[in-house]
């Protein structure tokens, strides 16, 4: 393949002609080099950091990468990569994911319907079947390594896990009260689709929970274009104006937008930001090893189908 394979993009919420500006390259660009060349960048946390250049639509604000992988090439990337939740230390993912559980309390009676999608193994779904009244998870996940974890989540309530991500045509239409997507809109070629697809298996005043990383966050500008954000693996990133936009157009309201709470294993996060700056250190002191709570670069959204 060569770097004509990659997708030429217009904005996925306008998708008109609207005027679009780069705004944000790695020194060497991911357009710059053939798919080939790309693929050892594509985990690369600890490389070269090597990104599609992000463009702003002039219309909706939206940052996104107006050149990006087409879909069969990011099939391929994703089915060679290590689950990425191995990354973050348990304890921090568990109280961050109880942090998101408590905002989506505030907006929902937890009963009725469920949907997840891209559970993993399932930390998020655990605290809605042991807080929560649901009579049926749906469960899209991928990851046939995690079933047999994620399915001891639900705690015997009755659910289905559908072997694709997007899987939601195996779940009827008007069927539950609450979709989770955490993480997940980031990646997404076509957000809009996608967004519409799940809104015809929600019921009236269903609860929509998204949690995305946000380009306007006081992280992201400090940082720059070493965001660990800005990567392969995002076609687009929000910020709380353009996932207005996003669900406007896919025929969502949108309830509250906020800046969520990550915990981190301090000594992880010492050493990320240092490798960020180019320090290559492979071990803190054991002293750092505590777990923080920071508002940093992502936010979460409640909306309401339309
Ligand atoms: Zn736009």
């Amino acid at each position: 393949m060569n770097s004509n394979s990659y997708l030429t993009r217009k904005c996925p919420i306008c998708k008109n002609d609207a005027k679009h500006k780069i705004e944000i390259s790695s020194l060497r660009k991911g357009e710059s080099l053939d798919y080939e060349s790309l693929v050892p960048y594509w985990n690369g946390f600890f490389k070269e950091k090597i990104f599609f250049s992000y463009a702003r639509c002039s219309d909706c604000s939206l940052l996104y990468a107006p050149v990006f992988y087409q879909e069969s090439e990011l099939s391929e990337l994703y089915g060679q990569m290590a689950p990425n939740m191995d990354l973050v230390p348990m304890d921090a993912l568990i109280k961050t994911q109880r942090g998101y559980f408590k905002r989506l309390q505030k907006f929902s009676s937890l009963e009725g319907g469920y949907i997840e999608v891209g559970p993993d193994i399932g930390i998020f779904t655990k605290n809605c079947s042991r807080d929560g009244k649901f009579n049926k998870y749906w469960l899209c996940e991928p990851n046939k390594a995690v079933a047999g974890k994620l399915a001891s989540t639900v705690d015997g309530h009755p659910h289905q896990i559908i072997e694709d991500m997007f899987g939601f045509a195996m779940i009827p239409n008007n069927s539950s009260s609450v979709a989770v997507m955490i993480q997940v809109l980031d990646h997404l070629l076509d957000p809009v689709a996608t967004l519409n697809e799940l809104r015809g298996k929600l019921v009236p005043g269903a609860k929509l929970l998204l949690v995305t990383h946000n380009e306007q966050s006081l992280l992201r500008k400090v940082v720059g274009w070493r965001w660990p954000a800005f990567c392969l693996q995002h076609p687009q990133i929000y910020s709380p104006r353009s996932i207005t936009a996003l669900l406007e157009k896919s025929g969502y309201s949108v309830d509250s937008i906020e800046r969520s709470t990550n915990y981190f294993e301090f000594g992880f996060l010492l050493k990320h930001l240092l490798w960020a700056f180019g320090i290559k250190i492979n071990s803190i002191p054991t002293i750092f090893n505590f777990t923080i709570g920071l508002k940093l670069g992502n936010i979460i959204t409640i909306a309401t189908p339309r």
